[in-house]
């Protein structure tokens, strides 16, 4: 008696359940089905082409042998693979594959294989149902272009960003890779990509996902058996923007699902974003199939910002939230805090809730009093050059004049000040303070700190002035 499709299969599975793990088992071939049975050839049918993929790139040897076992030496294997379930012609569209492990000989392998795509069907890869779904994005609506601040430090992977919103799948940039240290707006840039996509072209599929978010749905959709729910959802995306990859590190399951997914998305021309905080070559941990895959588009670094774009930043964000603060404070802020933008907002933040529990309006000397816990506990060396600007500050005169030849009283006055405090607050030579305060020789030097010290003694006003400045040294 011939034996039935069901039959043959089933003791293909007997076999197979004894040679890989329990949940491997359960994920992959459970939701199989056995189609029919003609001739040697089996036709088991899968419920997405990414089974097909996956089974043939892990399974293909067990597979062959199992069904040659259950055949004989002519035995086959044929997929038939769900294209699309919600046709409403009641029957899901399929479309047949052998599999890649029929013949002998392993050359065959990497042979194109030919599609057999039912007629009604132009693409296989589009699944029209899903085309009218409506995915929520993910996307926080405040991380726009408009509020990005552009600067030296993030000019490329700006315009890049630019450029892909414009034209998703469309430029070269794909997938784009932005990387950065933490804290210098990669989220917000990869973010701003997607929501200019979004109102550009709304019918677009964007998802905003963070690769822990990502491992862990993949770890989840094992549990619940529903993988295949979870690639599809991810393979119809127009756009993903998949935000930290280097947490993909040493989750191997995982990259192996990604890898796929990106395939697939970027062969049929959708759009990849990806951040990192390492470039993709320092990226440690991960399977260099992806690696390489992530380098095929375009990497862009961002930098730490300079002052003139950090003092940017903070104004931008300061007239969103409808705020304001004197120049100084911004300065005094964007000019101590120099590693990071989101420890820039986080010490303006806190700045302004210590000032509305206070009921005090913010000034320099709060401000410097307030950030001394953000700002780092090694005290910062002091230079020559913070001693000059904070003198002529404190008696408004132009630094220039300082370094200058001239014998103005303030200005000499400023100029011995600063000399005198150079020589006391930082290791410099007379001979090093005197070439930097204009060109003048030790001697001078000297005679500033002697002519400094006899005015503190017999000028109570001058002694006020110099101890306010050192004062403010201190606090810096
Ligand atoms: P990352 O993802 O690199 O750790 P984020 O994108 O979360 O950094 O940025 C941290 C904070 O800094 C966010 O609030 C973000 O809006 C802000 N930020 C970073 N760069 C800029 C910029 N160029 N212009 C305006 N805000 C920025
Ligand atoms: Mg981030």
């Amino acid at each position: 008696m011939e034996k039935t499709c069901t039959e043959v299969w089933n003791s293909c599975l007997q076999i197979i359940k004894d040679n890989i793990p329990n949940q491997s088992f359960k994920t992959w071939f459970e939701p199989i089905s056995a189609l029919k049975l003609e001739g040697k050839v089996l036709t088991i049918q899968v419920p997405s082409l990414f089974f097909y993929e996956w089974l043939e790139e892990h399974y293909v040897g067990l597979l062959r042998k199992t069904v040659k076992k259950q055949l004989g030496d002519e035995g086959r294997l044929e997929y038939n693979i769900v294209v699309d379930k919600s046709s409403n012609t009641g029957s899901p569209y399929t479309t047949n594959m052998p599999s890649n492990g029929n013949g002998a000989e392993a050359k065959t392998q990497s042979m194109p294989i030919p599609v057999s795509i039912n007629k009604d069907i132009k693409n296989p890869f589009i699944i029209p149902g899903l085309k009218k779904l409506n995915v929520d994005p993910q996307l926080n609506p405040n991380y726009t272009f408009d509020n990005y601040i552009e600067g030296d430090c993030n000019r490329l992977a700006r315009s890049a960003g630019y450029a892909v919103a414009a034209k998703p799948g469309g430029t070269s940039f794909n997938p784009l890779m932005i990387y950065g240290g933490v804290g210098l707006g990669k989220t917000h840039l990869a973010q701003a990509i997607g929501n200019e996509i979004k109102r550009s072209v709304p019918d677009k599929l964007v998802i905003y996902v963070s690769c822990e978010k990502f491992c862990q749905q993949f770890v989840d959709s094992l549990k619940n058996n529903t993988i295949n729910d979870f690639v599809n959802f991810y393979q119809a995306m127009d756009v993903i923007i998949m935000d930290d990859v280097h947490n993909f590190a040493g989750k191997e399951k995982t990259q192996d699902i990604f890898f796929h997914i990106f395939n697939h998305l970027h062969q049929s021309g959708k759009q990849i974003i990806l951040t990192s905080d390492k470039a993709p070559k320092d990226l440690a941990g991960l399977e260099e199939r992806l690696l390489s895959r992530f380098k095929w588009g375009l990497s862009a670094d961002l930098q730490v910002p300079d002052l003139e774009t950090r003092v940017a930043i903070l104004k931008k964000k300061m007239y969103a939230d409808g705020i304001e603060l004197p120049g100084e404070v911004i300065e005094y802020v964007a000019h101590n805090i120099d590693n990071n933008v989101r420890e820039l907002e986080g010490a303006m933040v806190s700045l302004l809730a210590q000032s509305t529990l206070n009921k005090k309006d913010i000034d320099l000397a709060l401000a410097k009093q307030m950030l001394k816990n953000f700002i780092k506990n090694t005290s910062k060396e002091i230079s020559m050059e913070y001693i000059q600007k904070l003198v002529c500050e404190y008696f408004e005169v132009p630094v220039e004049m300082v370094k200058s030849q001239t014998r103005k009283r303030e200005i000499v006055q400023a100029r011995q000040i600063s000399m005198y405090l150079s020589k006391s607050h930082t290791k410099s030579s007379l001979k090093t303070i005197g070439a930097f305060f204009g060109g003048r020789d030790h001697s001078t030097v000297i005679y500033a700190c002697q002519t400094v010290e006899d005015l503190i003694e017999t000028d109570k006003k001058f002694k006020a002035y110099v101890n306010d400045i050192q004062k403010k040294l201190k606090m810096s």
